[in-house]
């Protein structure tokens, strides 16, 4: 099938043949032919690297040529990067003046974000389109075409309500769009498709060949193949990197958890390097030069040492610009070899000759390890084989005996994905949909509550009167909590308003309202406002690990009157909860007091990426107890808001108080900024005052130069359109 065949604007055919795209293939041809160019709603389940983007793509630029706008969401916020960088080629493509717009929403939770409802494609996290609609944000009902990607993601208990949610709404809200959901190939694909009232194309078609093997004594198996591989290093999957290697292949290794991923990265590295070209050495001196640069933990001087030998980890817990550089320098092919958790295989484009799975079990904390999903592994498995670069694919599991292997082949290799099921049934989940719900008018009665749950995916895959009992506990819930009012209709106070576009749990919200109402204002600390916030369920929390109990146990008695609540008794179930958000707490306590990173990852035994993803969520969380404070302000003391408000911005910049000035100006930050004031530079003022060698000395001449243009800038000295030389706010 020629793409010239294709209904579509003479400006987008150009630009496709341009980048070298002629042909469709096949599910490409059965997506034309099932209406994608139409209008239609289409669920696409196939393989990754099988041309879903592509397909996606036509459609958004054949409705944007007729004045359409189109909303692209993603699961993750890498995912959503990587998509605009994608779709800002398009600039060049003239079918509208001025040529295609892309925006791409990472902004705060609470704001409208009206102007990016000036660009053609929109890319947005779930959770950020959810809470765009919350927000009543205007353009959301000029879309007419939304992208879903994997939309598969419904069955995941955290994500999946929200994706669901979101999804019914812009189908009530915009009834004539098209929608296109891409997917992982699951079993229940068509029930998906029937709920999306869309046509399927369901394909296994991908456009390089993957052999899906598994290594046992010496050998990859294949079905009527095999590989001998050469006993080079003592471990066996260091051997079929090796072999990888020789072929001139990449490999990317998947592990049971990040303390793995680490030390086969290290075992890997001593042999890899051994095979490492003059050049190939001097590219990885570069991107080790980064990597310290960028570092401020041992965990940085680990990973350089891997980067060195060829090889890297990635997982959570690595900071961004590090991830960045081992993403990127695997697609460069400097490093050989990525071994990392499994979260990479939902998230990020890095295909790889081959794909070693070396465990197939993942630790869940109520059942020990257990065997992973057929989709899981299936998403693993599908990330080898670059299209275009690679001859073929292959990937392998990794078995101790026969009897493991002949049950590896059948549970994974020759085996169906699972059916996905909604998660929307659990009050946890539907709390802070019913209450977004009724605050954005999608139902006003609780009949009107019952029609929209009878739209859902819930409703699509279960009889609904299962969950009835579980609706009126949340609408209960969220009556008692002063978030609705109103007996036959269901009406939000301000209160369910502003709990709803905060983006929190109600249960959040309840706590919060609940804990400064509690509070005196005689006793509060930064712990007390830093506990209250790690107690609620939109915190990610810390695990107890057994040499903690002690330490947290003493700190919570030398510490107890400065929690909110007298802490349970140490017998009590909950005091295992507590002492959790208390540790928590710590470490955000260790953040805003200037600690280094070095020192916090050490002690709570966490990533630079874990830190950062701590303060994000607890800025998040502090930004809304700042906004509820303002709230009850009558029933609580005007110290307290003023506490919650320095807060927020403590967490933002990782400082103590007597450094918000300093630490407000763009491109300084809390390490600089400390060593400008303990040298006396105290405020902007005083750095004016003082001289450029003064301050070069301290933070370095390149930064030096850049701070003195920044306050050049907003002193107004110098014309510059909207910098104002103060850092804006951002979640990102
Ligand atoms: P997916 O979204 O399924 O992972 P993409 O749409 O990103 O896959 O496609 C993967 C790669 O294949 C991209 O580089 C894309 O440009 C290329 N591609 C997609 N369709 C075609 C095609 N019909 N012919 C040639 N290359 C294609």
């Amino acid at each position: 099938f020629d793409i010239t065949n294709l209904d579509i604007p003479e400006q987008v055919l150009r630009f496709y043949l341009d980048s070298g795209i002629e042909e469709l293939y096949p599910p490409q041809v059965e997506a034309i032919e099932k209406g994608l160019l139409d209008g239609n709603n289409l669920l696409a389940a196939i393989p990754t690297a099988s041309g879903k983007t592509l397909l996606a793509e036509l459609a958004m630029l054949k409705a944007i040529s007729s004045g359409g706008k189109a909303l692209y969401i993603v699961p993750l916020r890498a995912l959503a990067s990587e998509k605009f960088e994608r779709f800002r080629s398009f600039s060049s493509i003239n079918i509208k003046s001025g040529g295609v717009r892309v925006g791409i929403s990472t902004g705060d939770f609470e704001s409208k974000d009206e102007r990016l409802g000036f660009n053609d494609i929109i890319v947005a996290t779930s959770e950020k389109t959810d809470s765009l609609l919350r927000n009543e944000t205007s353009w959301m009902q000029d879309i007419t075409t939304i992208v879903v990607d994997e939309v598969h993601l419904l069955d995941s208990a955290n994500r999946g309500p929200t994706l669901e949610v979101t999804l019914t709404k812009l189908m009530k809200l915009n009834p004539g769009c098209q929608i296109i959901a891409l997917s992982a190939t699951v079993g229940n694909a068509y029930e998906i498709a029937d709920w999306l009232k869309g046509k399927l194309v369901l394909s296994e078609w991908r456009p390089t060949r993957l052999q899906e093997g598994v290594y046992l004594n010496g050998n990859i198996n294949f079905h009527g193949s095999q590989k001998r591989i050469e006993a080079r290093a003592k471990d066996e999957a260091v051997n079929v990197v090796l072999d990888t290697l020789e072929e001139g292949g990449q490999c990317l290794v998947f592990e049971s958890s990040r303390k793995n991923s680490v030390s086969f990265a290290k075992r890997a590295g001593t042999k890899v390097a051994e095979t490492l070209d003059e050049p190939t050495r001097k590219a990885l001196d570069e991107l080790v030069e980064g990597i310290i640069e960028n570092g401020e933990t041992e965990a940085a001087n680990e990973l350089a040492k891997c980067v060195r030998n060829g090889t890297a980890f990635h997982h959570a817990g690595l900071n961004s610009a590090h991830r960045r550089i081992v993403e990127d320098g695997f697609r460069a092919n400097k490093i050989k070899v990525i071994s990392s958790t499994p979260t990479l295989a939902a998230g990020l484009n890095l295909p790889a000759r081959r794909v070693i799975i070396r465990s197939y079990r993942r630790y869940d904390p109520n059942y020990g390890m257990q065997p992973i999903p057929v989709l899981d592994y299936k998403q693993m498995a599908g990330r080898a084989g670059r299209p275009h670069l690679d001859p073929y694919g292959e990937s392998v599991l990794i078995a101790k005996s026969y009897n493991e292997m002949t049950g590896l082949f059948d549970n994974y290799i020759d085996a169906d994905a699972e059916d996905i099921w909604s998660k929307l049934g659990s009050e946890n989940a539907l709390r802070t949909h019913i209450l977004s719900t009724i605050v954005n008018g999608f139902a006003t009665t609780r009949e009107g509550l019952l029609e929209f749950i009878e739209a859902t995916f819930f409703a699509h895959q279960n009889d609904t009167w299962g969950i009835m009992d579980v609706v009126d506990e949340c609408l209960y819930f969220l009556r008692n909590h002063g978030m609705l009012e109103g007996e036959g209709t269901l009406l939000p106070t301000v209160l369910g308003r502003l709990v709803s576009t905060l983006y929190i749990d109600p249960l959040s919200g309840a706590y919060i309202v609940d804990g400064l109402k509690k509070a005196k204002a005689e006793n509060i600390t930064d712990m007390t406002l830093l506990h209250l916030i790690c107690k609620t369920p939109d915190m990610r929390q810390l695990y107890m690990r057994s040499s903690d109990y002690e330490v947290i146990n003493d700190i919570i008695m030398a510490r107890s009157d400065e929690f909110v609540e007298i802490p349970p008794r140490s017998k009590e179930v909950d005091y295992e909860w507590f002492m959790a958000e208390v540790k928590t707490a710590l470490l955000v306590e260790d953040w805003i007091n200037e600690k280094s990173l070095d020192q916090i990852t050490k002690k709570f035994n966490v990533g630079e990426g874990d830190v950062h993803a701590f303060a994000d969520i607890a800025e998040w969380l502090m930004h809304a107890t700042s906004r509820l404070s303002g709230l009850i302000a009558p029933e609580m003391s005007q110290d307290i808001s003023n506490h919650v408000a320095l807060l927020e911005k403590r967490i933002h910049y990782g400082a103590s108080s007597d450094l918000i000035e300093l630490v407000s100006i763009r491109g300084i930050g809390r390490v600089r900024a400390r060593k400008l004031y303990d040298s006396g530079l105290k405020t902007v003022q005083a750095i004016r005052n003082s001289d450029i060698s003064t301050v070069s000395e301290l933070i370095g001449p390149k930064t030096a130069r850049k701070l003195f243009e920044e306050l050049a800038i907003s002193s107004g000295l110098r014309p510059s359109g909207s910098e104002d030389g103060i850092k804006s706010r951002t979640m990102s």
